[in-house]
């Protein structure tokens, strides 16, 4: 079947769906099976978002747009109307401006690294006063530029390679959302904060998430690809002798979100992966958070994959790959969380102990069962990662999250994952 159509098939297949109203804006960039593709909905029983009210997004749309660049992406997915929105090759939302363009003339790196050195402004407070401010303002800038407002009732489709990139997808406050097909890079943050009292050494913190979920309810996340590009982390400079880090979360998913399904993706070579819950804080995350994680590869990740405080979060059949020097952990065990992980695959490299895979982040109990975990080339071996985590460290946690996942479709065995999820993960699946 061939790619696209021309305008007349296009609009033959639109008025086939029962899609009425105004034509594609490039009926020729949407092929028939785009058009079925972005009428598809969560199936029943998929994960989380099947819950509730499910997964529809914008398939009662009467409309759908095709969009090329930030100022369409940014019109066409704004509003609560049901939506189908077509993301069709390469979109930059820097749109050709730079960090120079947002940066406030009271602001300068140079100038902000001179005011807050530790050895000047000590470690006990963060940054105040003139240079911060200019930060934020800064900050500000770019994020009006970059930051794409997702309303309700949308679905977003990428297409002819549909990817965004310097720019953050922002689901706040929304329900009935879904991303699917996209590849979305390098959301990195021109004015990194400086937290002194981050950790013990302080920390460089960002804003932007590629695709940001706060208070969002019924979001389908489904075969993208995330990454951070070209731009590494490891390029980055260090300053105050700590790494710049200008890259936030992938997928974040926090303030009282809820119902999250997030199926097929492909996420490498990105530190703060996936954070499930922003605080410690018993407030609107008490009984929300509920996430299924399934089928998802992420290839040299760092940490967060997930990291849960509060919800129920169901992650199976994942492949995950730890050959990275600079990896952390995996399933991050947050205050109240119920991580319920089934027949995950891991190859990690001979220095990732196994018992390093689950986190301790003041939570007390998570399952994980069915796991395989493979060195190198040797045969994959089945690992109690819950016994591992509790003979290397302390407190111990209960192996047991005290739930059972209901909502799931299919489970494959342990040892066909690096198959199924290679074959399946990420964008170009799906058949646009
Ligand atoms: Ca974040
Ligand atoms: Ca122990």
């Amino acid at each position: 079947m061939p790619k696209t159509f021309s305008a007349a098939v296009v609009l033959v297949a639109v008025a086939a769906l029962g899609v009425a109203g105004a034509a594609p804006a490039d009926a020729s960039a949407v092929s028939a099976g785009a058009l079925a593709l972005g009428h598809q909905t969560l199936p029943l029983n998929d994960g989380w978002a099947a819950s509730g009210a499910g997964t529809t997004g914008g398939a009662a749309a009467t409309t759908v747009s095709v969009v090329h660049n930030r100022d369409e992406l940014v019109a066409a997915v704004a509003g609560d109307a049901p939506k189908i929105v077509y993301v069709s090759g390469r979109i930059d939302m820097l749109a050709g401006k730079s960090c120079t363009d947002f940066a406030d003339p009271a602001y300068t790196l140079d100038g902000f690294l001179a005011a807050y050195d530790p050895a000047v402004w000590g470690t006990a407070a963060k940054p105040t006063g003139a240079l911060e401010e200019a930060r934020v303002r800064s900050a500000k800038a770019q994020g009006d530029q970059i930051k794409a407002i997702v309303g309700s009732n949308t679905t977003i489709i990428g297409i002819n390679n549909g990817r965004i990139s310097h720019g953050s997808l922002v689901l706040t406050g929304v329900s009935n959302v879904i991303v699917r097909n996209l590849e979305i890079v390098d959301a990195a943050d021109c004015f990194p904060a400086w937290d002194p009292t981050d950790g013990t050494t302080g920390n460089w913190n960002s804003l932007y998430d590629l695709v940001s979920l706060s208070g969002a309810t019924n979001v389908w996340i489904d075969h993208n690809t995330f990454s951070d590009g070209n731009n590494l982390d490891e390029d980055q400079p260090l300053y105050f002798g700590r790494p710049y880090q200008v890259h936030d979360g992938a997928s974040d998913i926090i303030k009282g979100s809820d119902l999250v399904t997030v199926s097929y993706n492909d996420y490498y070579d990105h530190d703060k992966t996936m954070l499930i819950g922003s605080t410690d804080t018993a407030g609107v995350d008490v009984g929300k958070l509920r996430v299924t994680v399934h089928h998802n590869r992420f290839g040299n990740v760092l940490q967060r994959a997930p990291r849960v405080r509060f919800g129920q979060v169901d992650v199976y059949n994942n492949l995950y790959t730890a050959t990275d020097e600079l990896y952390q952990y995996t399933l991050g065990a947050g205050i109240e969380s119920a991580i319920y992980a089934e027949n995950n695959y891991f190859k990690l490299s001979f220095d990732v102990p196994t018992g390093d895979i689950i986190h301790y982040w003041k939570g007390t109990k998570i399952t994980a069962i069915g796991t395989l975990v493979q060195y190198g080339s040797r045969r994959a071996i089945p690992v109690d990662l819950v016994a591992a985590y509790n003979a290397a460290y302390d407190p111990d946690l209960a192996p047991d999250a005290g739930w059972t996942p209901a909502l799931r479709t299919k489970v494959d065995p342990t040892a066909s994952v690096p198959s199924v999820v290679a074959a399946n993960a990420g964008i170009r699946h799906l058949g646009s």
